[in-house]
């Protein structure tokens, strides 16, 4: 995996932390995903780690 940026999920749909765009699923992990803003000007890359308080 690259060296991205982690930000936790939150309830509301994934923006672009930076700019607040969409953003699109470049990978699906079990407990993240990686995403990429859709805005070609921000084209921020960011890791979401899912807020899994459920445990194992
Ligand atoms: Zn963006």
């Amino acid at each position: 995996m690259e060296d991205l940026e982690i930000f936790l999920s939150s309830e509301q749909p994934t923006a672009c932390p930076k700019c607040g765009n969409r953003t699109e699923i470049i990978d699906d992990f079990d407990s993240s995903q990686e995403h990429k803003c859709l805005s070609e000007e921000c084209n921020f890359q960011f890791i979401l780690e899912f807020d899994s308080e459920d445990g194992i």
